[in-house]
């Protein structure tokens, strides 16, 4: 079972006696410095030249200064910048700005565990990753609550860094809720395969599928886009409400036949060979080497697919069918 930890295993004082640089100030680098300078920590936060979220940091009363002067200054160094440039952002901004005895923090493994950033020996370097949004993360806590978060230390060079980091997910309300240990490979991995597999890569396809199947079979689009895209948060929020036990218990005992006798015709052995196909890829470095390689080349596949999909009839159905729904809500 996971090694779960709490507000009384963490303490509080270690970061509130370190100095913190957030890096980036977007979904989750807001959250963390908001609440970390909530929590009695002295935080700062590097922001590059022309940032759009420099402004916003200040009138919510922070300090912003460049990613390197956040660097030179702390010994926690936070780095909430897109994964894809954080290597160039470590390189730029952090290496030569490192001590020994510092702190390099990620709240995600993808370039440790690929080796697009290496630490220097005598760094601690630490994950603390909230399950959840930013926007989330900064909501609960200031309500009293907190957002799971998992943490983990790949490097241990003071022998503290796990204690650090459980301190650093006390200051953003991570150990109200609970902190899971894990390690930077793990996390890595599984978020990557989790999100190609099955959250957004899996239920994408899948449901363009269904959609495609009713529309060629001469049913209306605006009724294939209802039973196959709008119901699927229903089925959704009964399964993270209740497992697949209270979806099952909500929905009719015909659609329960079906989904028990339909729904491995569809997901088969040959899926899951493809995933862990899909699973193989990122282990072996696979694709987070063909992602950077796409980043670097500007993104040319990346806008293809986009464009593809924002002319797809689901797209331009359900663009017209959310307006008949006020409860909606079609903000970015
Ligand atoms: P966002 O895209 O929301 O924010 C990026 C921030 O970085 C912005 O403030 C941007 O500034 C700033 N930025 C861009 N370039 C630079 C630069 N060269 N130097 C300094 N700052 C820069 O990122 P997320 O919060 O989504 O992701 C940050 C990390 O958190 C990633 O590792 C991600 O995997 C992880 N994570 C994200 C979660 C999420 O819910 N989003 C959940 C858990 C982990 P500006 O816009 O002002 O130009
Ligand atoms: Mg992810
Ligand atoms: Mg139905």
């Amino acid at each position: 079972m996971a090694e779960l930890f709490y507000d009384d295993d963490a303490d509080l004082s270690i970061i509130q006696g370190r100095k913190v640089a957030v890096i980036g100030y977007g979904s989750q680098g807001h959250a963390h410095a908001l609440s970390l300078r909530d929590s009695g920590v002295d935080v700062r936060v590097g922001l590059h030249e022309g940032s759009k979220s420099k402004a916003k940091a200040e009138e919510q009363g922070l300090r912003v200064v460049t990613p390197s002067e956040a660097a030179a200054e702390a010994d926690v160094i936070m780095i909430l910048v897109p994964d894809p440039i954080q290597g160039k952002v470590y390189e730029e901004s952090i290496k030569d700005n490192l001590r020994d005895g510092d702190a390099l923090f990620f709240g995600h493994g993808f370039n440790v565990r690929f080796g697009f950033v290496k630490a220097p020996e005598g760094v601690d370097v630490c994950m603390v990753a909230p399950k959840g949004p930013g926007h989330l993360v900064r909501r609960q806590y200031e309500e009293g609550r907190g957002v799971p978060c998992i943490a983990a230390v790949e490097q241990d060079a003071t022998g503290k860094g796990f204690e650090l980091a459980l301190s650093y997910a006390k200051g953003i309300g991570g150990t109200r809720a609970g902190v899971i240990k894990t390690t930077f490979t793990e996390e890595t991995e599984t978020d990557l395969f989790g999100e190609q597999a099955v959250l957004c890569g899996g239920t994408a396809a899948l449901v363009k599928a269904g959609f495609e199947t009713l529309v060629e079979a001469g049913y209306q689009p605006e009724i294939a886009y209802f039973e196959c895209m709008h119901e699927l948060k229903l089925i959704v929020d009964l399964m993270y409400e209740g497992g697949l036990e209270k979806m099952r218990w909500s929905i009719s005992e015909t659609a329960e036949w079906g989904d028990y006798v339909s729904g491995p015709r569809i997901i088969t052995d040959q899926t899951k060979a493809e995933m862990k196909k899909i699973l193989g890829d990122i282990q072996d470095g696979t694709f987070a080497k063909g992602w950077m390689k796409e980043y670097e080349s500007g993104l040319p596949k990346y806008n293809e697919y986009k464009k593809a999909d924002a002319d797809h009839l689901l797209e331009t159905t359900g663009k017209e069918l959310r307006k008949l729904m006020s409860w909606v809500d079609d903000e970015a």
